[in-house]
């Protein structure tokens, strides 16, 4: 059977949409298969679509109706406009959390100027926010820990990937930071609660790595710990930045706020309104 580009993408929205999954992963997928831009997509609706892309197209969204996110698929994603290799070993880096990466730099360029700062994101995962923070800020020495080795080897390629220096530690929290004190801190640390999986998706319940989802203690366990031990890594003057859970944003603040009395500690929300980082700054 021949068919378009486009009745080939429209039969597999319909396949997708019957599971109640996101059709616009069958786009995705044809631009990858054929090797367009979205662009060219557009402009090859019409056109036949080639033999040697049709099962290639036919494979990724048989994949793609079992709830695999198309993520995995491409092994590929992008974080504040750079690209990132992934896989299912890692989160598929977020939204969200290119926020956490923008407040981050204009306040560390508020409170360090253009001055050399030692910088750690802690559960760096694919090394998104490592990656982009130094893309972004070149001469911050930049350090990315995680407790999962095969996390720490993706997130090392896609330091490569994009041409920078990141020095790996693993470990367990803030103890791969210890002998030294840091002026910038990040992290997007696991926040979901148990209670909260029956209302996650398949997509990110079946194949995103749980340990980088769910945390303890109602989801906080990562938020208490850190604000306990995090005190004596500080500089005098510096910031500590977490991505939260849209609920948690008083409590992580009450964590943050008795660690730290004299800080200055605000809960910043994302562009859909809901509670997502909180800063704490430190002078
Ligand atoms: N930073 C990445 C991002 O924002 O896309 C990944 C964030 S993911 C929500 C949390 C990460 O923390 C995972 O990579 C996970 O392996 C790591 N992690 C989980 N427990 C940890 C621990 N005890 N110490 C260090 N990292 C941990
Ligand atoms: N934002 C992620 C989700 O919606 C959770 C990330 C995290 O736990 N840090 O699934």
């Amino acid at each position: 059977m021949t068919e378009t580009i486009l009745e080939s993408v429209q039969r597999a929205k319909q396949l997708l949409n019957a599971k109640e999954l996101d059709v616009n992963a069958a786009e995705l997928a044809m631009q990858a298969v054929t090797g367009k831009s979205r662009a060219g997509y557009f402009a090859a609706l019409r056109d036949q679509l080639p033999e040697e892309s049709r099962s290639l197209f036919w494979e990724y969204i048989e994949e793609l109706l079992t709830g695999k996110p198309i993520q995995y698929i491409l092994e590929e994603e992008s974080f504040y406009g750079y690209s990132f290799e992934v896989n299912e070993r890692v989160l598929i880096p977020r939204p969200e959390t290119e926020e956490l990466v923008f407040y981050a730099l204009s306040r560390a360029r508020r409170l360090f100027g253009d001055k050399v700062i030692q910088f750690a994101d802690i559960g760096t995962g694919s090394g998104a926010i490592a990656v982009a923070f130094k893309k972004e800020r070149p001469n911050a020495q930049v350090t990315a820990t995680d407790v999962s080795e095969e996390a720490l080897q993706v997130a090392k390629r896609n330091a490569q990937r994009n041409d920078v220096e990141i020095t790996f530690r693993q470990g367990d929290m803030e103890e791969p930071l210890m002998g030294q004190t840091w002026d910038v801190i990040l992290s997007n640390p696991p926040y979901i609660a148990e209670h909260e999986k029956s209302d996650m998706s398949a997509t990110v319940f079946d194949f995103e790595p749980s340990s980088a989802l769910f945390a303890e203690e109602d989801g906080l366990y990562f938020y208490r710990r850190l604000a306990e031990r995090l005190a004596p890594l500080m500089n005098k003057r510096a910031l500590i930045g977490f991505e939260i859970g849209y609920q948690q944003g008083e409590i992580v603040q009450q964590f943050l706020q008795k660690a730290f009395p004299e800080a200055n500690v605000d809960i910043v929300q994302d562009i859909n309104k809901k509670d997502r980082m909180i800063f704490c700054e430190i002078q």
